[in-house]
């Protein structure tokens, strides 16, 4: 059988897949966005794609269409070998990747709850692929997974206990396979094994995520029930008081507005007043715009703080990490936190840093920096890709 593996990572608006051959080699990727709505672009490789979506096209149908492509194209068998899906949300339910089954998918759909906004979609795309499909396996892979580890001090919060015994309200954590890859990625650059290397990974992209990984296993991470605790990001706010919802209610702001707003209108949108993309606001910082200046100052203490507070589930610490657009590729960023943290030790090499780490091993730290610091590109994709691949000679689901 070809060796071949299917990605899908259907998010609210947006289609992604990826293609990868038995070496793990990416063959191709595709992108359909603003679906369900008049607008619909798709992409292959970066390039518009040969076919055009219909206006209002549905997840399920750009799926159907690019699969399509990919045969004509003749980038993919009739089949492929296995199917990844990212699923945002497991619970607790899933401490695994999961093969996916009536039953799985029942376990699924039941943690729509705490994740509304993106489970539905999730399963749409598998029963897209599994009506296209029926007799290739089909991986569910869990952002929170990883973090089931958790030990309770972690991610249990300092609330009444009926809140998490009866409505599931504790930490769960998200990015689990970015910050996976992580573990296992800086292992391997360090050159010793996963079960024996703790680090701290930061996954900054338009979400953030800080997580403390010791001996390759999740001990603590900064995203709680939902996505929007801990960091500053793109329009997320990260941690704020509680007591705000209260407070904002005697303003007119019901309950729901606010969310909406921690959600949407904050980080460094909120600061800066101008955007949520961090090298846009370099750009307006760089040109005297005080409050982009500013957004960059919050966003790298908070970071700074964090990282701090994770030492705290470590005994040793091998590497700090960081990843995701603004960590793989801002210089500024990972020097402005690190310069918050002299005090525990570290030390930047800036001519490593400006290239984001050097060549042979991605470091970033000077010779005297009491830990390493590692530039990691993450590949979440590729992560998935290897999941799936361990179920494609599983028993035939069908
Ligand atoms: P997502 O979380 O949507 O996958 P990414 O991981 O691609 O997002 O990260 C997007 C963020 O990375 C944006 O804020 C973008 O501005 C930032 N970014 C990308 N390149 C740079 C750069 N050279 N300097 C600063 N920020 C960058």
């Amino acid at each position: 059988m070809d060796d071949t593996r299917l990605v899908v990572n259907c998010g609210s608006s947006s289609l992604k897949l990826a293609l990868f051959d038995a070496q793990d080699r990416l063959i191709t990727s595709a992108l359909a966005e603003r679906l369900n709505s008049c607008n619909v672009r798709a992409t292959i490789s970066g390039k518009d794609s040969p076919v055009a979506l219909p206006s209002e096209a549905s997840h399920t149908q750009a799926l159907e269409a690019l699969i399509d492509e990919f045969r004509a194209l003749g980038l993919m068998p009739s089949a492929p070998s296995a199917i990844g899906h990212r699923v945002v949300h497991g619970g607790e339910t899933f401490r695994h990747s999961a093969l996916i089954d009536d039953a799985v998918r029942e376990a699924i759909d039941a943690c729509s709850g705490l994740a509304p906004l993106h489970n539905p979609v999730n399963l749409t795309g598998i029963d897209a692929t599994r009506a296209m499909f029926p007799r290739v396996p089909q991986v569910a892979v869990f952002d929170t997974a990883f973090h089931q580890t958790l030990p309770r001090k972690a991610f249990h919060y300092a609330v009444p206990e009926y809140w998490y015994r009866d409505w599931g309200v504790r930490r769960y954590g998200f990015h689990g396979t970015s910050h996976k890859y992580m573990a296992q990625e800086a292992a391997r650059r360090l050159g010793q094994p996963q079960s024996n290397t703790s680090i701290i990974s930061c996954h900054l992209g338009n979400g953030c995520s800080i997580t403390a990984i010791r001996n390759g296993i999740s001990v603590d991470t900064s995203m709680g029930l939902t996505p929007l605790e801990g960091l500053v990001m793109g329009t997320r706010s990260g941690d704020v008081d509680p007591g705000l919802f209260d407070y904002l209610a005697t303003k007119g702001l019901s309950a729901k507005r606010v969310n909406k707003a921690l959600n949407s209108e904050s980080g460094l949108l909120g600061i800066s007043g101008q955007t949520n993309d961090m090298r846009t606001l370099c750009d307006l910082a760089d040109n005297g715009h005080e409050a982009s200046n500013l957004a960059i100052d919050i966003f790298c203490f908070r970071l700074a703080k964090y990282i701090g507070g994770m030492m705290t589930s470590l005994s040793r610490l091998d590497a700090l990490v960081f990843t995701g657009g603004i960590g793989e590729n801002s210089p500024r960023i990972r020097q402005m936190t690190l310069e918050n943290l002299t005090i525990l030790g570290f030390s930047i090499d800036h001519e490593a840093n400006k290239n984001h780490g050097r060549q042979a091993d991605g470091r970033v730290d000077e010779k005297n920096s009491r830990f390493p610091v590692l530039v990691i590109p993450t590949n979440e994709e590729l992560v998935i890709a290897r999941e799936a691949a361990r179920f494609a000679h599983a028993p035939d689901p069908a």
